[in-house]
């Protein structure tokens, strides 16, 4: 979110300077792991659905820029294998993604048991279970995106300073002052952009933001054509009483790790300072099980694993306002698992609110409620 709203301040003639105790993109905190659903329809609430049309438009120019020209990284940023979202009878899941995508005349379709195992056969869809197909959603590569994001920010101006790390920050008469692990710096306006590292950063938020330790498995399916996109669209299995449980297909220019991606859609609290535990062998074995019972060509061995950090708000909702009493900070945080298909949006509402002190984007129902 911060390499999003650095290149949008960019664009605009801003004179930047972007801070990260790492160099993004990196595995220590939320934008790992090879891939992140990019969907329309949104079950978590239809006031999303605007943001994410804008942020549609971002994505492919964020693609058409980084591979015009001068190209800043190598292969595509965005695939459109379309999601399916599954669920029994009454999923909240598909029930209210088809409301919002409705709502927003956003292109889905509803499918029952049969169809999906007519269109789908890789899925195991019981009689009485119902799904949606959204063709226009799918998935960006989130590494690709954050250095494509951070080298057109450079691009446009933009000073990254990487490996310094904030200590604190404080109001001055005129602007912002950030004491670094290098140095000081003085500015007019400060925007954070902390992950699971929010609450260390930005107490005075007064929103009690929990970092959470999830899990991430790949496997080698039994039967790789079932699990390829286009074939396999992404999907999502919401299991009411349950964590949902969802899957990555394998695309073109991969890479490492290869195979499918699955997760569930939950994690434990943790502290984002101390080591990270690796997944236990309960853990893939849970999440192996919960794919081959829906999936059953994904059934195979787990080849990769990792962890990544949610960061959760109270209500699962972002916070995206002024720091209260600090009239030129603004920050962006508590994305509970689901913000990084909003990355380019969330840089354009950061850097309206970082010059004017406002946005015309719909981010009203993001702000901090007393
Ligand atoms: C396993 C997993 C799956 C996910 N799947 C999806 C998905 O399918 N779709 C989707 O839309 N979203 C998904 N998400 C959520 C999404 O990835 C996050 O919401 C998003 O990446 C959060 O971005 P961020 O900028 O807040 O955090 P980060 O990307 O972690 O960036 C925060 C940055 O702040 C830096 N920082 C922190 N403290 C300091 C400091 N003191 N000084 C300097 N720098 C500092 C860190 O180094 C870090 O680079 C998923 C997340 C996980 C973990």
């Amino acid at each position: 979110m911060g390499a999003a709203a650095a290149l949008e301040l960019a664009r605009r003639g801003v004179r930047v300077l972007g801070i990260d105790r790492f160099a993004p993109p990196h595995s220590l905190g939320s934008h790992h792991g090879g891939s992140r659903i990019v969907r329309d329809c949104y079950f978590e609430h239809p006031d999303y659905v605007p943001l994410l049309l804008r942020a549609r438009k971002g994505w492919d120019r964020l693609e058409r820029d980084a591979h015009g020209g001068d190209p800043v990284v190598d292969g595509p940023i965005i695939h459109r294998p379309g999601v399916l979202y599954l669920g029994p009878a009454g999923s909240e899941v598909v029930d209210r993604s088809f409301e919002s995508g409705r709502a927003h005349g956003i292109a889905c379709e509803r499918l029952d048991a049969r169809a999906v195992r007519a269109r789908f056969p890789q899925f195991m869809v019981p009689d009485g279970w119902g799904a949606l197909f959204e063709p226009g959603a799918g998935f960006v590569r989130p590494e690709r995106a954050v250095a494509a994001t951070l080298a057109l920010a450079r691009r446009h101006g933009a000073t990254l300073a990487l490996g310094e790390r904030v200590l604190e920050w404080s109001d001055t008469a005129s602007g912002v002052r950030v004491h670094t692990d290098r140095g000081t710096h003085e500015a007019d306006t400060l925007v954070i952009c902390a992950g699971a590292w929010t609450p260390a950063i930005a107490a005075r938020l007064g929103v009690p933001l929990v970092p959470q330790r999830v899990v991430i498995a790949w496997i080698s399916p039994r039967d790789p054509a079932a699990c390829a996109a286009p074939h396999m669209p992404v999907w999502y299995v919401d299991r009411p009483g349950a964590p949902g449980v969802y899957g990555i297909p394998t695309a073109p220019g991969q890479g490492d790790p290869s195979g499918m991606k699955v997760a569930f859609h939950a994690g434990t609290p943790c502290d984002p300072d101390a080591p990270r535990t690796p997944p236990t062998a309960d853990e893939l074995q849970a999440l192996a099980a919960a794919t081959a019972m829906h999936v059953p060509g994904a059934a195979g061995p787990v080849t990769a694993h990792a962890t990544c950090l949610y960061t959760m708000s109270p209500d699962g909702h972002f916070v995206i306002d002024q720091v209260p009493g600090c009239t030129r900070t603004w920050i962006a945080c508590g994305f509970s698992g689901h913000g990084f298909k909003f990355m380019p949006v969330i840089g354009e509402a950061l850097a309206d609110l970082a010059t004017a002190g406002a946005t015309r984007l719909p981010i009203e129902f993001l702000r901090i409620r007393s």
